[in-house]
């Protein structure tokens, strides 16, 4: 089964649309979280997901959004968007969004938004922030979202760890290791100084991933947050990718 893997949509509906034009002919699609918050177009967002049927585990800004947990850590440009995106999400959406799971698995791999420790708050950007996680995976693989930033971090067969980041077109033969934890980056607010949305490809039988990058109309995007007032700051980082 070929898998596409996408994750923090941030309410970014013109890369969500270019990544979903991309993986047009894999088998499946799956959701690591954070459909909403940042951008612009969470309801519209949030429709496609359910639309398409995707499996998908809840981000921090859902659970924020959704009164599950509170914004203190949130940075106040965080904070700003997501008190924007209560206020115009309607009501189904925000139905769906308080029924996703934390963890969910599938054929070969599971997948989370932040850690298997603590699924929706922890960042996995190294392998000391790997190691909880690899001693919970009940698969050979786990896929996580949240940092933004594509990276792999592996446990290899002799018992060494091995890391880095991902780029464009970059493959992972995961059966070389005896557990792998990727992260797929982020769609719709790319952190890694490239501003392209990014996403994975995974095929179940050979076990092969790929990340992948494409580009998409930020300027389309950042117009609509002027619009609607959103924080210059993260309007601005679309286009750096910072
Ligand atoms: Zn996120």
């Amino acid at each position: 089964m070929l898998y596409g893997i996408i994750s923090d949509i941030h309410g970014n509906l013109e890369a969500l649309d270019v990544v979903l034009n991309k993986l047009s002919r894999v088998d499946k699609l799956v959701c690591l979280g954070d459909i909403v918050g940042y951008g612009p177009n969470p309801n519209e967002c949030v429709e496609k997901i359910r639309e398409l049927k995707m499996p998908c585990v809840l981000g921090n800004h859902e659970a924020v959004g959704i009164g599950k947990t509170d914004s203190t850590w949130f940075n106040s440009n965080a904070r700003a968007a997501i008190q924007w995106t209560q206020r115009v999400i309607f009501q189904d959406n925000l139905d769906y969004l308080r029924d996703l799971p934390l963890r969910l698995e599938e054929d070969g791999f599971e997948m989370v938004h932040g850690s298997l420790r603590n699924p929706i708050e922890e960042y996995i950007t190294s392998i000391a922030d790997a190691l909880p996680t690899f001693k919970k995976m009940v698969k050979p693989i786990c896929f996580v979202g949240h940092s933004h930033i594509p990276l792999y971090i592996a446990l290899k067969k002799d018992g060494n760890y091995v890391g880095g980041d991902l780029s464009d077109g970059e493959e992972i033969l995961t059966d070389e290791y005896e557990k792998v934890i990727i992260n797929v980056g982020a769609v719709g607010q790319p952190r890694d100084k490239d501003p392209r949305a990014s996403f994975g490809i995974y095929d179940s039988k050979t076990r092969l991933f790929s990340l992948h990058r494409v580009v998409y109309n930020i300027d389309q995007v950042q117009q609509k947050m002027k619009a609607v007032g959103l924080p210059q700051r993260l309007i601005d980082r679309l286009a750096t990718g910072k």
